[in-house]
This record gives C-alpha cells, structure tokens and sequence, in this order.
C-alpha cells in the first residue's frame, strides 16, 4: 500500500479501502437487516441512510473505530495504511496534518478493534 498516491479527489477510492479494511457489510449495525439497493449506493458513499428495520440513521462508519470522526476518509485511510505500513508515525502525522499523538491513539484504537472482530487477519 501506498501513503504518497493518495489524493483528496479520490474519496470513494477512499471510503471503499475503509470499507474493504473494516470488512463491513451493508447492513445496519444495530439490528443486522441488510440495506437495501435503493440506499446502498448512499451508504457506499458515506452518506446517511435510514434502515427500514429499525428506523435508524446510519452511515458506513457508524458501530466502527471511526464513528463521530470528523477526519475524512482520505485521511483515515492513511492513517490505517501508515499502520499496516508500520511507517514513521511521526511522517503519518505530517501526511495527515493531525499530530503524531493521534496517530499513535487511531493505531491504539484499531489494534483493540482488529484484536475484538478479528478483521485484517488478526
Ligand atoms: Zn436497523
């Protein structure tokens, strides 16, 4: 993987990595019914659904690491490939624009998530 072809143009490239990283289904993360194909395009492009079983508001990253993050997908993915990389933490940060603190709290974080749901091989 590759941390300088990256480019903010590129964010459902981006989201679709996440996605793929995350091994997420569409389906919604509080009741399990699968999205339908009418608002699945929405969700793949991280736009907010409904889900018709429970009536929830939900996007991809709702129920995953990135929940509430404000950081957009581009960025997020090049902190996960900076992990998967093992690279500099401190040159993820710059790449990122966030400080390296962050960087090392987002591996933290993804460490615990990969070790709970067994995603990327783990
Ligand atoms: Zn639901």
């Amino acid at each position: 993987m590759q941390l300088c072809d990256l480019s903010e143009t590129i964010d459902l490239g981006d989201q679709a990595a996440l996605i793929t990283y995350l091994n997420l289904q569409p389906v919604c993360p509080k009741c399990q019914q699968r999205l339908s194909d009418r608002v699945f395009d929405r969700w793949r492009y991280g736009r907010r659904v409904l889900c018709s079983g429970c009536g929830v508001q939900i996007t991809w990253r709702s129920g995953t690491p990135f929940d509430g993050s404000r950081h957009s997908s581009t960025k997020l993915r090049r902190i996960v490939e900076g992990r998967a990389d093992k690279a500099d933490p401190v040159k993820v940060a710059q790449n990122c624009g966030i400080d390296v603190r962050s960087v090392k709290d987002w591996w933290s974080r993804l460490d615990v998530y990969e070790a709970l749901t067994g995603i990327a091989g783990a």
